[in-house]
């Protein structure tokens, strides 16, 4: 395997770089480095264009159906739905705040659309984007407007206008180049607005305090360009000429640890949480945030 020539975040020397895996889920031919400059994580090579269309286009659904757990909702839209009403709940309580008056909403990488239904019904003017076709006909065939990418959101003069909130969650870590991707969005904002977008924390529990072998081999994928820690997400956010708070927060429970670190595979979600009692969930929850050993980091960033 090459080793890189520089950082592709903060374009820091190749001394400074250090292999993390010598191979990612999907992709014996590539792996992960490490920058001790900006502590971003990246997969090298990267991919070619086309290799990433293919990727993102008809095979995303079938991949991500081939590794998530029964039940975690990618083989319908409507499933889909149902299964992220857990998580669109808990990604509200960061949104609730910015939403006092009416809003033009725009999320990239929208899905099933969870998210926007919502919006929708309580006032708010929300586009989508969303290369799958399969998602992004379900999401038009419930009366949003969708793109299939920014650019062809832009090209159409009806959709010009700009933006109060930009969301989008879990995209950036699949984004060839974020620093460009957040800086497009920034030119998209009204005055005052925000973008609002969550990445996985690479400093998980699950690797950096259970050191679950398995987990280990699921967290390297060929689909995630970008691992995230607060201090290279920071970087990105600072180098697109943003600026904001990046906030911590913890999706998975107590459940889906124990199932982890029990069977070595996800899909525990909730499932002790009868005998363990929501306090021990909402405990332990607080306790990996305070940590700083939590799955989720959330941008917060405007002008
Ligand atoms: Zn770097």
């Amino acid at each position: 395997m090459p080793v890189p020539q520089s950082c592709p975040l903060c374009a820091a020397a190749a001394d400074r770089q250090s292999a993390v895996v010598g191979r990612v889920y999907g992709d014996n031919n590539r792996g992960v480095f490490h920058c001790a400059v900006c502590d971003v994580r990246y997969l090298h090579p990267g991919l070619g264009a086309e290799e990433e269309a293919k990727l993102y286009a008809a095979e995303f659904e079938s991949f991500m159906a081939d590794r998530a757990a029964p039940g975690a909702g990618w083989e319908a839209p409507e499933k889909h739905i149902s299964a992220n009403e857990t998580q669109r709940l808990r990604r509200m309580t960061h949104l609730e705040p910015l939403l006092r008056s009416s809003r033009r909403i725009l999320e990239v990488g929208c899905s099933s659309g969870f998210m926007l239904y919502p919006l929708v019904a309580s006032g708010h003017e929300c586009i989508g984007i969303e290369p799958s076709g399969v998602f992004s006909d379900f999401v038009r065939s419930r009366g949003l407007r969708c793109f299939p990418t920014l650019e062809t959101m832009i090209a159409d003069g009806k959709a010009k206008e700009r933006f109060d909130l930009i969301l989008h969650y879990y995209v950036l870590e699949h984004i060839g180049d974020p620093v460009a991707f957040l800086r497009r969005q920034l030119a998209l904002l009204r005055p005052g607005g925000r973008i609002v977008f969550e990445v996985p924390n690479v400093n998980d529990a699950l690797t950096t305090v259970y050191e679950i072998p398995a987990y280990e081999r699921f967290i390297w994928v060929v689909s995630h360009r970008w691992y995230f820690s607060e201090a290279s997400l920071a970087h990105a956010i600072k180098a697109a000429g943003g600026r904001g708070e990046i906030r911590l927060d913890q999706r998975y429970d107590l459940s889906n640890h124990l199932v982890w670190a029990r069977d070595g595979r996800p899909g525990g979600l909730g499932r002790f949480t009868a005998i363990l009692g929501q306090e021990i969930e909402d405990q332990y929850r607080q306790a990996l945030i305070e940590a700083r050993r939590c799955d989720t980091l959330i941008g917060m960033v405007s002008n």
